[in-house]
């Protein structure tokens, strides 16, 4: 019997580019391809006409979306059938992608399988943006967390996370009000800059820059998927003129 194999393959953030050359040759080679929402559509047309592709990332809401342990399953099943699997994942398989749960259900079920590591949008989003993350001087060192459980207090150890120089905020926008309290009463000051990035290195990306203390008001018509930085670097942002120059959209409001 032939055995498969799963690649678990970073797409990067958007930029169909910016997917690795061994995620890309793992594309053109799989035999199924069960792919995620954030993934930019194009890569899809790397794989073979014969390619089985499976959608296991519809939009929240939408009903018929898989769960976690249904998606572990049909990787473990089409690979027991002999198959060539691509478990397709935007940014980085394992920077909040539950990269580590398909691993484990493999690793389980003893399928052979390899990780090849994304661009993550936690260090893209900032390039794209024009905000050198760990600036000389200003930040030496950056950590990133997910600001979607900031509703359960001790979630994110808040005190060490005021003190970080860089902040990087992944699945953020709709829980940025109870961050920036926590922050602020954690001892960040008011007036730390704030880069909001939305679908960085997407043509739609946009990117808005204010202070902590307004920056929820100025990013009011921002949507997910957004990357927030949050920190002292940010203050290195090109001006919307110089961005546009990076031909991306920039939409720093008033
Ligand atoms: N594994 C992914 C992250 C998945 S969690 C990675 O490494 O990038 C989904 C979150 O990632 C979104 O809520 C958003 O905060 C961030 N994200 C993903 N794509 C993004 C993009 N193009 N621009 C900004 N943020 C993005």
């Amino acid at each position: 019997v032939k055995t498969g194999f799963v690649s678990l393959v970073g797409a990067g953030p958007g930029d169909p580019e910016l997917i690795t050359l061994k995620g890309a040759r793992a594309i053109e080679q799989a035999e199924v391809i069960l792919y995620d929402r954030l993934i930019n559509p194009r890569l899809l047309d790397l794989a073979s006409p014969l390619a089985t592709l499976v959608n296991v990332g519809k939009a929240p809401g939408e009903c018929g979306r898989p769960r976690q342990e249904t998606i572990n399953a049909l990787l473990v099943e089409y690979a027991r059938r002999g198959r060539r699997v691509v478990r397709l994942k935007g940014g980085d398989p394992f920077v909040f992608g539950r990269g580590g749960e398909e691993m484990l259900a493999l690793r389980e079920a003893g399928i052979p399988y390899e990780v090849v590591p994304g661009i993550s949008s936690s260090i893209a989003a900032a390039g794209a943006a024009g905000i050198p993350v760990t600036h000389r001087g200003l930040s030496n060192g950056f950590a990133v967390f997910t600001a979607q459980s900031a509703a359960d207090e001790d979630s994110v150890p808040w005190a060490a996370a005021a003190c970080c120089p860089t902040l990087v905020l992944l699945m953020g926008v709709e829980a940025l009000r109870r961050v920036v309290d926590r922050l602020i009463s954690n001892g960040k000051p008011g007036d730390t800059p704030v880069a909001v990035i939305e679908r960085a290195t997407w043509p739609e990306q946009r990117v808005v820059i204010g202070q902590l203390s307004e920056i929820i008001r100025k990013m009011s018509n921002i949507n997910p998927p957004a990357t927030i930085i949050i920190g002292e670097v940010v203050s290195l942002h090109p001006t919307a003129s110089e961005l546009s120059e990076m031909l991306l959209e920039y939409a720093d409001q008033p």
